[in-house]
């Protein structure tokens, strides 16, 4: 299983563990948001990237007890395009017998392509202080993100997972048929009550980083794209890889967005309000919610 992925009857464990009453429609989430009159105990679902597996696994748990979900997507995949950290994400979770051993390889090719010492590049204490923020990482987790992200250019990671993909005798292609729902799924998502909802257009990692002008063609083309394809304006978002900026929100809220969602249960930045505004709702990851479970029945 793809590392962040659960399973249907996780799913299906998970919705259990709510009060199911608290789980509202994406409509009912949207007024009562407009009204002013969210309750702390309300609920909703979200989907992130148009991954199939979502309406392969997901929907059914969904169906079987008569929730309708947020989905949020990109569109350069709708579009003939590769989203490399999805076949990425998938190559190092399903290709390798534990995530570790693909770590471990990783972390020896840097080494040796890029004058780094991969191992030691990010010191115990940053690891551990990205491990307070989110607990459901290993210390190697954080070290690979760093590296990922931080360290090595886009440019030096591709290198690495491309070499690594190739010595399996693979092609990023093979690696992303059937990875991505087509545009049939979204409409029969939107058509069943969910709501598809604005994602960016290539999903870049840093889009509150970007200029005023790619950020603003990054949502009009995504939606453009989900307008044409599901017959309505969108009127939600989730921020990839949760970045924005003010502009960022100017934009969403100039495109008639009415309800954005963050991807974590911080603020924006430290010491500001958790929900500063509608466009930046906080929340948490199943990855979190599962841990609690799980560790709930380790110790109940
Ligand atoms: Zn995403």
């Amino acid at each position: 299983m793809v590392q962040g992925s659960i399973s249907a009857a996780q799913l299906e464990r998970l919705i259990r563990s709510l009060d199911t009453s608290c789980i509202l429609s994406p409509e009912e989430w949207l007024a009562k948001l407009d009204a002013g009159r969210l309750a702390a105990s309300d609920r909703c679902l979200t989907f992130d990237d148009a991954l199939l597996s979502q309406v392969d696994i997901a929907l059914p748990v969904l169906d079987a007890y008569r929730l309708k979900a947020f989905w949020f997507v990109y569109s350069s995949v709708f579009e003939g395009a590769i989203a490399r950290f999805e076949v990425y994400r998938m190559f190092r979770c399903r290709f390798f017998p534990d995530i570790d051993m693909f770590y471990a390889l990783f972390f020896e090719r840097v080494t040796a392509a890029f004058a780094i010492d991969a191992r030691a590049a990010v010191p115990d204490g940053d690891v551990d202080r990205v491990r307070n923020a989110y607990p459901f990482y290993s210390a190697n987790d954080v070290r690979f993100r760093v590296l990922r992200d931080r360290l090595l250019t886009n440019g030096q990671y591709d290198a690495v997972l491309d070499g690594l993909i190739a010595d399996r005798g693979l092609t990023l292609a093979e690696l992303a048929a059937g990875l991505w729902m087509s545009a049939d799924h979204l409409r029969s998502l939107s058509a069943a009550g969910h709501i598809v909802g604005l994602h960016s257009y290539s999903h870049p990692m840093r889009l509150g980083d970007l200029p005023d002008d790619e950020q603003r063609s990054e949502y009009e083309a995504n939606f453009r794209h989900l307008t044409q394809i599901c017959g309505r304006p969108p009127i939600t978002v989730a921020h990839p890889a949760n970045s924005y900026s003010d502009r960022t929100i100017e934009i969403l809220t100039d495109l008639g967005v009415r309800c954005g969602f963050r991807a974590n249960m911080a603020p924006r930045l430290p010491g500001h309000p958790l929900n500063a505004s509608a466009l930046e709702l906080a929340r948490e990851d199943h990855a979190n919610l599962m841990r609690r479970l799980e560790a709930q029945r380790d110790t109940g």
